[in-house]
């Protein structure tokens, strides 16, 4: 095992403002995907923790924290922002170690985190209610109020990115957090927490429980002392914490990936598209909820861009997280074996290009070589299922009201693209297209801080990133005031 010089103690849980060992006194596994090996051990909280975690955070938000004044708040966020930039290098050593993302990727997660909560901090002070035109007598106005406790259950692909949207929301809105990291990933979780203690946020505003989905997921969401659920994971898991939360009819976040298409129309400019059609679906190996996983294009193109693709698929090659290449490993053996599973089912397809290990990729590692699959008819499992691998498929399509109905043809709708320099066709097309972000002409996977994200159907409901998370994170009060 590595020796990793970390400013906290990974085995503990941060409760309170102290970092304390679980009441179990249990450890989990943290496996280094790259090459197999225990990087370390981190806590296996429990139901005790969590309970004790809620307890501390409405003691903060009925205490220090709630009473804390906006701008004060978003001072915090801001300062613990720049507490971020300072430790980038740091972080994102500590991102790819643990979820084998190259470093680069690891660096950009990083500076985005500190990015969201300069965003956050300065958006704390700027969201207000209204007042409303009423009978004679009367005065009435809004107020924009913090739920209480929120939860927040995120996923090992871009934890940086995930507490940072989720997190950074809600305590901008006043909101005192219980975070549960998740196991496979979750050692900058500890260092942001560790870090917003340095920011000076006051004691429970955010409580951090490392443990199993099923164990200290669980209690956290089902937890009575919890006001808002937000969960950013697999439709499965999603399904389950709805129906948890549902138990103490709470709001809930979720945000549970997609089968995201390109669009390439006959008048697309391929120089300036190739690159988004290849990286959005490679970025972070494929794991990412907006990746995107189905490339869609008009036959009049189709060769070129099948060819272009599969050159550079050719080139791409499968290293460790610390040599920084183009696609590290996938986060764990069960991940591989998923993935896996699914180039089995696409045995009948056309395989048009796929890339390469380098050779002194540890024989321990997660590696999947990205594939690309071409004239995959729309409704195979490959161009249905959500991968969560680097696999791309092509389809191509002939006409718009073809391409629409493929484009909207699965169960997800989190991101589309749309590649043309028709602008009346890019209008129709962001309007028919279901889905929650559009981009023209470009592809945003992972991107914009500023841009409300969320989906249709199975990517969830609900919205983060920009100032709409910020309403999600808090309760529209109507105040009615007679005066006569
Ligand atoms: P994956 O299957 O890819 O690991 P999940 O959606 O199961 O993705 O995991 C995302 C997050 O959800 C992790 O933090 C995990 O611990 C948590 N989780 C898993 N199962 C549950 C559950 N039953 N209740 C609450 N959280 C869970």
């Amino acid at each position: 095992m590595p020796h990793l010089d970390l400013p906290f103690d990974p085995t503990c849980c941060l409760i309170d403002g102290v970092w304390s060992k679980p009441v179990a006194q249990e450890t989990i596994e943290l496996i280094n995907p790259s090459d197999g090996q225990i990087l370390c051990h981190i806590a296996k909280g429990g139901a005790a923790d969590i309970d004790a975690a809620v307890l501390s955070s409405q003691t903060a938000f009925y205490g220090k924290w709630g009473h804390t004044p906006a701008a004060d708040r978003g001072r915090a966020l801001s300062k613990l922002g720049r507490l971020i930039l300072e430790n980038v290098e740091f972080l994102a050593t500590l991102e790819a170690l643990d979820v084998g993302k190259p470093l680069e990727q690891a660096r950009a997660d990083a500076v985005a985190l500190a990015r969201y909560m300069e965003f956050y901090g300065g958006a704390s002070d700027k969201v207000h209610g209204e007042t409303i035109p009423y009978q004679d007598g009367y005065t009435v106005y809004t107020l924009r109020e913090a739920h209480g406790v929120t939860g927040h259950i995120i996923p090992w692909n871009y934890p940086m990115q995930i507490i940072g949207r989720s997190v950074g929301a809600a305590l901008a809105m006043g909101n005192a957090c219980v975070l549960k990291p998740a196991e496979e990933a979750c050692l900058t979780a500890l260092a942001f927490a560790n870090l917003a203690i340095e920011a000076g946020l006051p004691k429970g505003a955010l409580n951090v429980v490392p443990g199993l989905g099923p164990e200290a997921g669980a209690a956290l969401c089902g937890h009575p002392g919890i006001h808002h659920m937000s969960f950013t994971g697999s439709v499965a898991t999603g399904r389950r914490i709805q129906a948890t939360a549902a138990q103490n009819v709470i709001p809930v976040t979720l945000e549970l990936g997609g089968k995201s298409p390109q669009l390439v129309f006959e008048d697309a400019d391929i120089d300036a598209a190739l690159p988004f059609l290849v990286n959005a679906g490679i970025q972070n190996a494929g794991q990412t909820c907006s990746a995107s996983s189905r490339i869609l294009v008009h036959k009049s193109r189709y060769k070129e861009v099948t060819d272009r693709m599969a050159q550079r698929y050719s080139t791409l090659i499968v290293r460790p997280a610390k040599e920084d290449g183009d696609i590290g490993p996938l986060i764990s053996v069960r991940q591989k074996a998923i993935v896996e599973g699914f180039l089995e089912k696409g045995s009948d397809l056309t395989l048009c290009a796929k890339g390469s290990l380098h050779p002194d990729a540890p024989k321990g590692g997660c590696y999947v070589l990205p594939h690309l699959f071409a004239d995959v008819s729309a409704d195979h499992a490959l161009a249905q299922e959500e991968i969560f691998g680097p696999v791309q498929v092509l389809i191509p399509f002939e006409t718009e009201a073809e391409v629409i109905a493929i484009a909207n043809g699965t169960d997800y709708g989190l991101v589309a693209s749309i590649w043309t320099k028709d602008g009346a066709r890019q209008m129709r097309l962001a309007k028919k297209l279901r889905s929650g972000q559009i981009f023209v002409n470009n592809y945003g996977a992972g991107g914009g801080v500023e841009l409300p994200f969320g989906g249709r159907g199975l990517s969830g409901h609900g919205r983060e990133k920009g100032f709409e998370a910020l309403y999600g994170f808090s309760s529209l009060k109507t105040v009615a005031s007679y005066h006569g």
